[in-house]
C-alpha cells in the first residue's frame, strides 16, 4: 500500500482493498451461504491480515528511508525541502499507525461476531461493499447519511 499520495485525505478510516500491493481474490460464494458464516469470516480475517501485514512493512521502510536521509545539508533551501519531505514522511506514518488500529478494532468485531452488520441500524453491510472497504462498520445508506451530516457541520 502507497499512502504517500494520500496523505492530506481527511479520513484516516478510510482503507479500501484496492490499496493493497498485491490484489486480494475475492470472495467465491458456494451457491446460497449464511451471511457471515465461519468461511466468510476467514475470508475478512486474511484480507485484513495482508493489509496489516503491508502497513507495517510501510512503516518500516518510512523509518529507515528517514534515518538514511538524516544528512545535515548546508543549504537552508536543502534543509528546508528536508525537513517539509519528513514531516510528510511522519503524517504518513501517523495515518498508517492509525489505520493498523482501525483494522486490530475490526478484528475484534470478527473475534465477537458482530462483524459485517451497520453499527447504526444494524442491517448486513453487505460482501460487495465489506471486499472492497473490509473495515466498513457502516452500511451504505447509514454511510451516505453520515456524510451529508458532516458537510452540513462543515459549512
Ligand atoms: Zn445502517
Amino acid at each position: 500500500m502507497d499512502f504517500r499520495y494520500k496523505a492530506f485525505f481527511p479520513n484516516a478510516a478510510l482503507l479500501m482493498a484496492s490499496d493493497l500491493h498485491k490484489p486480494f481474490p475475492p470472495y467465491k460464494p458456494k451457491g446460497k451461504e449464511d451471511y457471515m458464516n465461519p468461511r466468510q469470516l476467514a475470508h475478512f480475517r486474511k484480507m485484513l491480515e495482508e493489509m496489516k501485514r503491508e502497513l507495517s512493512q510501510d512503516i518500516d521502510r518510512t523509518v529507515h528511508t528517514m534515518q538514511d536521509e538524516a544528512t545535515i545539508f548546508a543549504d537552508p533551501n536543502d534543509r528546508a525541502s528536508q525537513e517539509s519531505d519528513m514531516s510528510l514522511e511522519l503524517r504518513n506514518r501517523d495515518r498508517e499507525r492509525k489505520l493498523i488500529k482501525k483494522i486490530d478494532e475490526t478484528i475484534v468485531r470478527i473475534d465477537a461476531g458482530e462483524y459485517g452488520y451497520c453499527d447504526s441500524c444494524g442491517v448486513e453491510i453487505g460482501l460487495k461493499r465489506l471486499e472492497a472497504r473490509p473495515t466498513a462498520t457502516l452500511c451504505i445508506d447509514c454511510k451516505t447519511l453520515d456524510e451529508m451530516r458532516e458537510k452540513q457541520v462543515a459549512k
